[in-house]
C-alpha cells in the first residue's frame, strides 16, 4: 500500500506536494470515490482518477546508465541525434532521465519512469553530491582550484563550495585532470566553473552520484538499481 499522492506523484502527473492539493481540491477518485484525506493508502488494484482520467499506472523501474559522450539526455531529439532512450528500446515502460548530462559528457546517469523520484532528486534541496572529473587545457594552480573549492561567481551566482582535487597533470600536452564533487547541479555548472578561472574543458566525466557509482559497466551499458539502491537515494 502507498499513500495516494506519492502514487499520483509516481505516475509523472505532477509533483508530491501538487498532487495533495488536487486531493484536498476533490479532484481525485479512487475506485469512483472522492478522497479528500491526504493518508489515504491505494493498492496497485485501486483505480484512481484525476480529474476524471484514470492515472496510468506503471510498475516502477530505476536504471543506472553509462552515458557515451555523443548522446542527447533526452528522450528525443528533433535534430535526430541519439538519445539516451534510444539504449532502452526493449523496455516497455516510458522511462525518462534524471536530470541531464552534456552532449559531450560521459557517465553516470540515472533513468526511470517514477516521476516522484525524479523530482525528489532533482530538487535543489536534495543535496545528491555528483562527482566529475575533467580534463582541463592548462594546469591550474593550488590557488586557482581553491577559488572552485570554495564557490566561484558565474553568471547565475556563486557556487556552493565544492570539493576539488588535481589528480594528474600532463607538462608536455599542458592538460590537466582534476577530480570535482558538487551537490547542485545547474546547467553545464562544471565547465562553467573552470572557464571562470581560465581553464576549458576538454572532456567530462560524471563517475559517481550519491553512493553510487560506474563500477561493472562500459559505456552504452545500464543496469538495474536494487531495491535498496532505490530505498537509499531516495
Ligand atoms: N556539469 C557540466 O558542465 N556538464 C555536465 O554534463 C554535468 C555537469
Amino acid at each position: 500500500m502507498e499513500r495516494l499522492q506519492k502514487v499520483i506523484a509516481q505516475a509523472g502527473i505532477t509533483s508530491r506536494r501538487k498532487a495533495e492539493k488536487l486531493i484536498e481540491d476533490g479532484q481525485v477518485k479512487v475506485n469512483g470515490k472522492t478522497v479528500k484525506e491526504l493518508g489515504t493508502k491505494v493498492s496497485p488494484s485501486d483505480e484512481i482518477e484525476v480529474d476524471g482520467v484514470p492515472i496510468d499506472k506503471e510498475e516502477p523501474v530505476y536504471f543506472l546508465f553509462y552515458k557515451p559522450s555523443g548522446v542527447i539526455s533526452s528522450v528525443k531529439d528533433e535534430k535526430g541525434r541519439k538519445v539516451v532512450t534510444d539504449y532502452f528500446a526493449e523496455i516497455e515502460q516510458r522511462i525518462f532521465p534524471v536530470g541531464r548530462l552534456d552532449y559531450d559528457t560521459s557517465g553516470l546517469l540515472l533513468l526511470t519512469n517514477d516521476g516522484d523520484f525524479a523530482n525528489t532528486l532533482m530538487h535543489p534541496k536534495f543535496h545528491v553530491d555528483k562527482h566529475y572529473v575533467a580534463k582541463v587545457r592548462g594546469i591550474p594552480s593550488k590557488e586557482e582550484l581553491r577559488k572552485l573549492s570554495n564557490g566561484i561567481r558565474l553568471e547565475d551566482g556563486y557556487t556552493a563550495p565544492a570539493k576539488v582535487k588535481l589528480k594528474s597533470m600532463d607538462r608536455r600536452k599542458n592538460t590537466a585532470i582534476i577530480e570535482m564533487t558538487i551537490h547542485e547541479g545547474r546547467n553545464r555548472q562544471v565547465r562553467r566553473m573552470f572557464e571562470a578561472i581560465g581553464y576549458p574543458v576538454q572532456k567530462l566525466k560524471r563517475e559517481g552520484y550519491g553512493y553510487l557509482n560506474l563500477n561493472g559497466l562500459n559505456p552504452g551499458e545500464a543496469r538495474e538499481l536494487t531495491p535498496h539502491e532505490v530505498k537509499q537515494i531516495r
